[in-house]
């Protein structure tokens, strides 16, 4: 069985893995995004993927795949960046030029789809055909599996759920549009309701709380985050109604550095699914899951389909 490597570029950080041929992990790395250059970025991702490599037994390295996921909107064959909301990768032939800088094949995914493979093929949504897996982070992304398969579209950009106008006369994404679902329930978002509703952090009362402060204070019983993380959640539950009865989904994954940070979040999202669920008695309330994989979903994802696709 091949060794392989699996890297998941966040709008935050960067994670990286090597898994052995029983797909066990034994190796991990991590580093902040560099943001400021597309070139520093590519750098730091070839470089994390050649020091991994050195943890492989020499005479298996030939074989080793490698799978690197970005938070982007790829085109359909997986080889070019149409656009990345986080990272300086819009326009990128990232295919190419990590091939070129590695001097072998690189198999290149969306991050979320990547994290959703895992939960699929190991994780959270093993026992379903139907699911979609959610990765709230920096951003908002998600993979959709259906027929037991992950969809990818007509572009290469299915699940794009992050960028869905929830308010026409909301605040500007980074996308360019306006009012998209991430602003308001991603890790981004939820620091952006404690900063209006002014929340000071509990840790340090100089500055407004983060995003995972928000659902511990709220977690912990604070009134006050509680209402403002219902606000957060309130757009993403009713994207996921939407989502379901779309999709027929039988599982809706929650991962992401924001999203599996704390079981009060789910507890928030089921709450508020299940007020908007229509006709529950002929549709039963589908089950809201944390991603069993944690953050490492991503990189996980990634070898995973490095060993599928080469
Ligand atoms: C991007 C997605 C990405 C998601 C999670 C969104 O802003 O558009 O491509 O999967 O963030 O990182
Ligand atoms: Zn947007």
């Amino acid at each position: 069985e091949r060794f392989s490597i699996g890297i998941d570029v966040g709008g935050t950080k960067i994670a990286g893995l090597l898994l052995d041929g029983n797909k066990e992990i034994v190796t991990r790395a991590t580093v902040l995004v560099a943001k400021d250059s597309t070139d520093a970025l590519l750098t730091t991702i070839s470089g994390m993927a050649l020091s991994l490599l050195e943890s492989v037994p020499l005479e298996m390295r030939a074989q080793c795949g490698i799978g690197v996921a970005v938070a982007g909107w790829l085109n359909r064959e997986s080889t070019y960046v149409r656009f990345s909301p986080h990272l300086p990768l819009t326009g990128v032939h990232i295919r190419a030029e990590l091939e070129a800088q590695l001097g072998r094949p690189v198999v290149v995914a969306n991050d979320a789809d990547a994290a959703g493979w895992a939960e699929f093929q190991l994780g959270a949504a093993r026992e379903y055909d139907d699911a979609a897996c959610l990765t709230l982070g920096t951003g908002l992304g998600s993979a959709i599996i259906a027929g037991g398969t992950l969809v990818r579209g007509h572009l290469g950009m299915a699940g794009e759920l992050g960028h869905i106008c929830i308010d026409p006369a909301g605040p500007q994404c980074p996308c360019g549009g306006t009012g998209c679902l991430e602003i308001f329930s991603s890790g981004t978002g939820a620091e952006r309701a404690a900063q209006r509703a002014g929340l000071l952090s509990d840790v340090d009362s100089q500055r407004t709380m983060t995003g995972r402060e928000l659902v511990a204070a709220a977690a912990a019983g604070r009134s006050d985050a509680q209402a403002v993380l219902d606000e957060v959640a309130a757009p993403l539950a009713q994207a996921l109604t939407m989502v379901v009865g779309a999709l027929d989904s039988g599982v809706l994954v929650i991962g992401g550095g924001f999203g599996s940070a704390s079981e009060y979040f789910l507890e928030t999202l089921r709450r508020q699914y299940a007020q908007l669920a229509p006709h529950p008695e002929s549709r039963p309330i589908v089950g809201i899951e944390v991603a069993q994989l944690g953050a490492e979903a991503g990189a996980l994802g990634a070898a995973l389909l490095s060993l599928l696709e080469i």
